[in-house]
């Protein structure tokens, strides 16, 4: 197994090259952009030459960052980098083609999600991280590179965003240290998350009235599950980053151990979303049955069948494990 490279070996392997490509996952949140922004903006204050790639582009909700305008949809013809960075991304194949459009002779992976399989040449994984940008924010501060209020912003906007807003458990005294010396670099809390938490469009809230009215619960209330079809997305009109953390209404539930969100997509597959309040429900053991992962607790899959196939053969794998029958 790969070990982890230290801080100071990859920073002097980013001080060393000119053109430098910094990538992160499809159907980006806010550690992928916040992530990718930090550590752009970061090394453009050294004078790199810094290409940031998503296969989905800048989302509307997140164009509020500093340095949004930076991030690109990948070209169709690829282009040579003396050096790639892979972000916040669980697996290579979800860089989806923003990879396949960056040709660079090496490779640095830095992460948080467990499932990672260390994939790079030099790898810095830590699962006790809540979100890739508290790693990026130990990395920048410790190998005295520059932090700005800009790359501050993008920071919190990763850790907030992760953390649910530093509710969940991966969440510790540290998280709340580094959140306190990014205010100190100039965040404005109230602005941020009011942009963040408080500007969503009113088709998503439109589309939770839709999913709440497809709610089910299995295993005496232990699970709940709302699902999403392709004609109904349509009818209402939603963007696929407008269902972000609606999940969160089911996972809030009273008894509620495991949540479920089905969306059918195009090409025959429907992204499987599931989030755990207990740590013997572990999502990601579930979804790697299913060819996806995750965090124990926040895990995903993209699984091939009709949106009524796929929930069937999920909800079984899901009461395998808690039992639903007890
Ligand atoms: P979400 O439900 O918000 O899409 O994803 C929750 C977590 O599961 C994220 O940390 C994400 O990286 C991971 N995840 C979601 N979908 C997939 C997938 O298809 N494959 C893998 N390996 N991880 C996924
Ligand atoms: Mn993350």
């Amino acid at each position: 197994m790969k070990q982890n490279s230290t801080f100071a070996e990859i920073a002097a392997i980013l001080r060393a090259q000119q053109r430098i490509v910094v990538l992160s996952h499809v159907r980006p949140d806010g550690d992928a952009f916040g992530s990718q922004l930090a550590l752009a903006l970061s090394l453009r204050e050294l004078g790199k030459e810094v290409t940031l790639w998503n296969e989905d582009g800048m989302l509307e909700k997140y164009s509020f960052m500093p340095g949004s305008e930076l991030l690109q949809r990948p070209p169709a013809e690829p282009q040579t980098f003396d050096l790639g960075v892979a972000l916040d991304t669980a697996i290579q194949s979800r860089l989806g083609t923003a990879f396949e459009a960056a040709r660079a002779p090496r490779w640095i992976n830095i992460d948080h999600h467990p499932t990672n399989p260390r994939y790079g040449d030099f790898v810095y994984i830590d699962p006790t991280a809540p979100a890739t940008g508290e790693i990026l924010f130990e990395f920048l501060a410790a190998e005295n590179l520059p932090i700005n209020r800009d790359i501050a912003e993008n920071l919190f906007v990763a850790i907030s965003t992760d953390t649910g807003s530093f509710q969940y458990p991966n969440t510790t005294a540290r998280t709340f240290e580094i959140g306190a010396k990014l205010l100190q670099h100039g965040v404005e809390l109230g602005r941020v998350s009011q942009l963040l938490y408080e500007t969503y469009p009113r088709r998503r809230v439109e589309l939770l009235r839709e999913l709440l009215g497809t709610m089910r619960f299995a295993g005496g209330g232990r699970v709940a599950s709302f699902s999403l079809s392709m004609a109904v997305a349509k009818s209402l009109g939603v963007l696929p980053e407008d269902n972000e953390g609606l999940i969160d209404h089911l996972r809030a539930i009273e008894g509620v151990i495991v949540a479920v969100f089905f969306e059918e997509l195009p090409e025959g597959k429907v992204r499987v979303s599931m989030r755990s309040k207990s740590e013997a429900a572990d999502v990601a053991a579930i979804c790697q049955q299913f060819g996806g992962g995750g965090h124990n607790l926040a895990a995903g899959a993209r699984v091939r069948g009709s949106l009524e196939e796929v929930e069937q053969r999920v909800m079984k794998a899901i009461c395998d494990v808690i039992d639903c029958h007890s």
